[in-house]
């Protein structure tokens, strides 16, 4: 069973006790005294002050070159480390570059040895695979942690689980993309899964708080996330965080920036090896996502986009198009029909093709303005619809709209231009609708504001598509209204 272990620093040796003291409390398994990041620390003020919580502690002096601060060298840091182990800590943490020596003197020692070796530059997972063997022969534990650029690597690391063999290690990223080896200590066999205290405090990035590890190191653990790029601050992960918090389920929703779009398969079935249950989809991926689907629901597959993927039990990928649940339940909480009203559609790409599905069905008649004519064009050949396409700068030339609906980025936050269509347009419309969420009032949205039109905001459509997402993944109904505050705090 996987362990968590919070790092302990601390100005003081006094200090670090005050927050070893918090972490065990908070249910944490072992403590790391990181003695090389507490002000003035030797074996004799561990002793001191921890002396009653070595049995689940582990000491450790980490030196300059695996990214501690230690400029203890040679026999100095030798004398140090066996004068720690004496101790009688759980365990003690030895380099395996570092402390060669001591290793190689210690190997028939026991367990309490950690042998550890952290990758900071690049890395091969042929020498990930060699060093975390190497670590496991010299050491009660073998441990690796390498630092990875984005969640591809992330989950490439973990590949080297196997070379561990039987035996006991810990392998786990460190930087941008660590988090999924974090959320997947459990699934991989991890001995130990070191997190922090709260947020701000962690002592390598990637790291999850002590809260959310030990939430999800439960058999039955939901991870999931957002795949896209780039991510920036996606709103996701904080309502989908809290809906798992507030159905106490075991659960965590992760963000996925993955580069380029031929990792996309690649990544989702080394995913779903790993019991990840599930992704959302987001820009530019969600077409790239419907032709990497073992099956799909009747929704994506009309709409050719999956915003939403569940991980099935034998591991096979199932798609789904949530953006377009999301986007009929928007204009129903808004008691907009759009029956047999004319309705425009602004943009071609994925949400485009949510709104003309969801549209369709009720009953909508609709016309798609497209920058590209040629995208339009293809979106609805592809989707089989017949509806009327024109290019973006003839919309002002047709005759009034019911609804207005803003398929683009235009509007987002820090692309805030005048609205997508004409003014004139927009005052005779019955209700305007932007995907675009951050502002929550975005020129488009102001515009029809000042003339009375109703407004349907893009951030009800993301709710609603993430509260069917959670359905799907987890089998229960979304918490909708803790969600929705979430929302409308992020965006304040
Ligand atoms: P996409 O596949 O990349 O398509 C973008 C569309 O916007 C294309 O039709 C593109 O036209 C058009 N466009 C981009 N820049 C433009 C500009 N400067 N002027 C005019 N048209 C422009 O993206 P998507 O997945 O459809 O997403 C579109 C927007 O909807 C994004 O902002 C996304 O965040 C938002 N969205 C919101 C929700 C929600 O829950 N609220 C859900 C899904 C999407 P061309 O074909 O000419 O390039």
């Amino acid at each position: 069973m996987t362990k968590t272990c919070v790092p302990i620093s601390g100005d003081s040796a006094g200090a670090a006790r005050k927050m070893a003291d918090e972490a065990i409390s908070s249910g944490a398994n072992l403590v790391e005294i990181r003695a090389d990041l507490i002000a003035d620390i030797d074996p004799a003020t561990i002793k001191k002050h921890f002396s009653d919580i070595l049995g689940v502690s582990i000491i450790t002096l980490r030196s300059k070159a695996e990214g501690g601060k230690s400029e203890l060298t040679g026999a100095n840091r030798e004398k140090w480390l066996m004068k720690a182990l004496e101790l009688g800590a759980a365990f003690t943490d030895l380099e395996h570059d570092a402390d060669k020596k001591l290793l190689h003197n210690l190997r028939n020692r026991g367990t309490r040895v950690i042998a550890s070796k952290h990758f900071l530059g690049d890395w091969k997972i042929e020498e990930i695979d060699r060093t975390l063997s190497e670590c496991c022969s010299t050491g009660g534990i073998g441990k690796v942690a390498a630092t990875t650029r984005d969640a591809m690597e992330g989950i490439s690391l973990l590949d080297a689980r196997k070379s561990a063999g039987s035996s006991r290690f810990s392998l786990m990223g460190m930087g941008e993309g660590a988090e999924i080896t974090r959320a997947l200590a459990g699934s991989i066999g991890s001995e130990l899964a070191f997190c922090a205290l709260d947020k701000g405090k962690s002592v390598a990035k990637g790291q999850l708080t002590l809260e959310e590890q030990r939430r999800i190191l439960l058999d039955d653990r939901i991870v999931v996330g957002l795949i896209g790029h780039p991510l920036g601050h996606t709103l996701s992960p904080r309502i989908h965080n809290a809906a798992f918090r507030k159905m106490k389920l075991p659960g965590i929703y992760l963000t996925f920036d993955i580069p380029y779009a031929e990792q996309i398969p690649n990544f989702m079935r080394r995913s779903a090896k790993l019991r990840v249950r599930g992704f959302n989809v987001t820009i530019p991926y969600k077409e790239v996502a419907f032709s990497a689907m073992d099956s799909l629901d009747d929704e994506a597959r009309r709409a050719k986009a999956v915003n939403t993927v569940l991980v099935q039990e034998d591991g096979a990928l199932k798609g789904f198009n949530t953006d377009i649940f999301g986007f009929s339940e928007s204009l129903r909480a808004a008691g907009y029909d759009p029956r047999n009203k004319r309705a425009l559609i602004i943009g071609a790409g994925g949400a485009s093709r949510a709104a003309v599905i969801a549209l369709w069905r009720m009953g909508a008649k609709i016309i798609i303005a497209n920058r590209t004519p040629e995208r339009a064009e293809e979106l609805v050949k592809s989707m089989r619809v017949f509806v009327k396409t024109i290019p973006l700068d003839a919309v002002e030339q047709e005759k009034p709209f019911g609804l207005i609906v803003n398929a683009t980025p235009v509007g987002m936050r820090g692309f805030e231009t005048a609205p997508i269509v004409p003014e004139s347009l927009i005052e005779k419309a019955e209700a305007v609708m932007d995907m675009v969420y951050n502002p929550m009032e975005t020129p488009l949205l102001a515009a029809a504001k000042t003339h009375g039109v109703k407004m349907i905001h893009g951030l009800d459509m993301l709710l609603f598509q993430g509260a069917k997402a959670f359905e799907i993944w987890t089998g229960f109904k979304a918490p909708v209204e803790i969600m929705k505050c979430q929302l409308m705090e992020a965006i304040g």
